[in-house]
């Protein structure tokens, strides 16, 4: 069978070849070039990138060297046509290297060139999927799957090869999670899509870079139907509670439909996929239950409500409000932001850009575009932000920047924000923060929210908001702000992880009542005296410096087959994680954390500190540890029963 990532034969013509051309990643279709060829001297002459930039896809090659590379692939392309598109041969590991390194412009250091290789499956094989099992063995050994987001649904698919039998449970009528239920005008994703993807399931359908949220569900719900796992799915069901019963070995998951009908289901193990970010927080402003017009959380977006001509306030611009405020500014009568602390961004001129035909062309025909493509977006985005986010506790004023890299970043955001100003430095004091560069979570800009924020029909206030009254928001300087609509778009409770599941274990003590504000898992993933629980982006797993959470939940699920295959091919009851080993993992994480920009006390509010100002919910790790880590179970970090 062909490799599915060499592309489908075509029999374009030149004219239609050359113009597809125009649209595509340069450097990247030159690897491609060498996987037609079978030339690498190709990518070594004088056409090469220049340099390295997140979201820089053209690796800053000038247009004189852009256009020789697109004659010379025009070339090769028609001849790789003429002969019926041929399987490429395999490129060997030092080739491999060679083709990275071209890529980026720097070393790729040997520790990750497999994880890279796994993640680009250059030889057409998913070596992330687990092996099937003995359906005999596994019969027995039902699982529940809580959510079906982006993780649970990949949960469902890993489930289905081992050929162990599952259920997934799903508050929301459809699938997507955080997709499905953000509905706000200008919701899309920060990472680009066709690394925010799962890697054995790339489309060449996206139609802008960094898709909005419709997409990314309907991209879900593709996937879900692929994979065959709508029929092992509960809707607009909820789990009130999971309560582990010593006796039998089970889990006791409890449920509650929209109805309100109540069903128990067994299972042997569960799975969290719930997410970090979907329970909306709404700050108790005083007030707020005496405001006389529609009011909603970001989450919880009212279509019923029509913004044309209406004074609209919208309370927190984090990553929600930044996307929202763009988006309906030309619908309102007049939009006024509050904003409590700045937030950084740095330039993605192609953050709302659609993705041209050219493209969908090369992803969907020529052989490992799309895959060196992935890697293209993966790699600045790897493990490059932990070093901008590491403090040295030598730099003088951390309040400013916490080490030289930190400094640096601080300068070229800076200088973004400023050049799109013309020199207001009234707004320059409310727009550029006062704290470390990515101390909170960056944003993506185009320039669009800056161009918001000077209209005239819009104002952003930093005075902190006072009180709410029937028709207006009121600042602490007295000045009311008239309002007929109130938008929320002021977060999620991050730091209460399942909450408000009752999740009962060995003790019978609840787990969310156990965490409060510190919740901690084992490798993110397993509690101690919480048997046969795996969680899914759970404790200390949410990434504020890169990668991607479809790659870590690809590395957690990974490890979470491998825990059930242990447990079904070993004939055990239950596993849980060792208390000393998790108590260590901790403490490292934990140590760790300490060192990093999200930990800065000058950092005063933050989604990411819990109400102590400690940091739980984030990893301060590389992502090659973690999937080193997660590659396979270690069984003597665990009791076996
Ligand atoms: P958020 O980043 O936590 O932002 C909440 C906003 O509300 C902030 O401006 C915050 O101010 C403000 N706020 C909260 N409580 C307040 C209070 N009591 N008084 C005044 N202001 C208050 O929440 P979000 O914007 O919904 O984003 C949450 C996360 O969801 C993101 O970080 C990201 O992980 C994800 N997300 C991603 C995307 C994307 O991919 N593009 C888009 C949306 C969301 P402070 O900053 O001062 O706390």
């Amino acid at each position: 069978m062909r490799n599915p990532h060499a592309g489908q034969p075509f029999t374009d013509s030149d004219e239609e070849i050359a113009r597809a051309l125009l649209d595509v990643s340069v450097p990247t279709l030159m690897l491609s070039l060498v996987h037609m060829s079978g030339d690498p001297e190709l990518i070594r002459g004088a056409l090469k990138p220049a340099g390295l930039f997140l979201n820089e896809v053209q690796g800053y090659m000038s247009e004189e060297d852009k256009a020789a590379a697109r004659d010379l692939a025009l070339t090769v392309i028609r001849d790789y046509r003429d002969r019926g598109c041929p399987e490429p041969e395999p490129i060997g590991p030092e080739l491999l290297k060679e083709m990275m390194e071209w890529l980026v412009c720097e070393p790729v250091p040997e520790e990750y060139v497999p994880m890279l290789a796994e993640e680009m499956e250059l030889d057409g094989r998913d070596g992330r999927a687990p092996n099937a099992l003995d359906p005999a063995a596994c019969a027995d050994f039902p699982v529940v799957v809580i959510g079906c987001g982006e993780s649970g649904l990949l949960a469902g698919i890993r489930l289905r090869e081992a050929g162990i039998p599952f259920t997934i449970v799903e508050r929301n009528a459809g699938v997507g999670g955080t997709w499905y239920q953000n509905t706000y005008p200008g919701a899309r994703v920060d990472v680009g899509n066709h690394f925010y993807c799962y890697s054995f399931e790339p489309t060449d359908q996206w139609t802008h870079f960094f898709a909005e949220a419709h997409e990314l569900q309907a991209y879900f719900e593709g996937v879900m139907d692929r994979h065959g796992i709508r029929p092992h799915v509960r809707w607009e069901t909820e789990v009130t509670q999971a309560r582990w019963n010593d006796d039998t070995a089970t889990w006791t998951v409890s449920t509650r439909d929209r109805d309100g009908n109540r069903a128990d289901l067994t299972a042997r193990a569960v799975i969290s996929a719930v997410g970090q970010l979907n329970r909306p927080k709404v700050p108790d402003i005083p007030g707020r239950d005496t405001f006389a017009g529609r009011a909603f959380h970001s989450a919880e977006w009212d279509h019923s409500v029509d913004l044309a001509g209406k004074r609209v306030a919208m309370i927190g611009a984090g990553a929600s409000g930044f996307q929202i405020a763009p988006a309906i500014a030309d619908e309102v009568a007049h939009l006024t932001v509050f904003q409590r602390t700045a937030q950084w961004m740095f330039p993605n001129p192609n953050y709302h850009a659609e993705v041209g035909a050219g493209v969908q062309w090369a992803l969907r025909h020529l052989p490992f575009y799309g895959r060196w493509y992935r890697f293209l977006l993966f790699w600045p985005g790897c493990d490059k932000g932990l070093d901008a986010a590491r403090v040295d506790p030598d730099y003088p004023d951390q309040q400013r920047a916490v080490s030289e890299i930190s400094e640096a970043t601080r300068s070229v955001f800076t200088e973004w924000i400023t050049s799109q100003l013309d020199g207001d430095t009234e707004l320059a004091a409310k727009v550029v923060p006062d704290y470390p560069a990515t101390g909170k979570r960056t944003l993506q800009d185009n320039g669009t929210w800056l161009k918001t924020l000077t209209r005239e029909d819009v104002d952003l206030v930093r005075t902190p908001i006072a009180g709410i009254e029937a028709d207006a928001v009121v600042t602490e300087d007295g000045v009311r702000h008239p309002a007929d609509v109130i938008v929320y778009a002021t977060g999620f409770h991050a730091n209460r992880v399942l909450w408000p599941m009752t999740i009962r274990g060995r003790d019978g003590d609840d787990l969310t009542a156990r965490w409060g504000e510190r919740p901690v898992a084992y490798l993110g993933i397993t509690v101690p005296g919480y048997p046969n629980l795996f969680c899914m982006y759970g404790p200390g797993t949410n990434l504020a410096s890169g990668g991607s959470l479809i790659f870590h939940s690809e590395c957690q699920m990974r490890y979470i087959t491998d825990c059930l295959t242990t447990l079904i091919a070993g004939g055990h009851r239950s596993m849980e994680p060792r208390q000393d080993v998790c108590d260590d993992w901790v403490r490292r994480s934990q140590d760790e954390m300490r060192t990093m920009v999200w930990s800065q006390p000058s950092i005063e509010h933050s989604f990411y500190k819990n109400a102590y100002g400690e940091v739980y919910t984030l990893s301060p790790w590389r992502l090659v540890d973690y999937w080193g880590w997660t590659r396979a179970v270690n069984a003597a970090d665990f009791v076996f029963d």
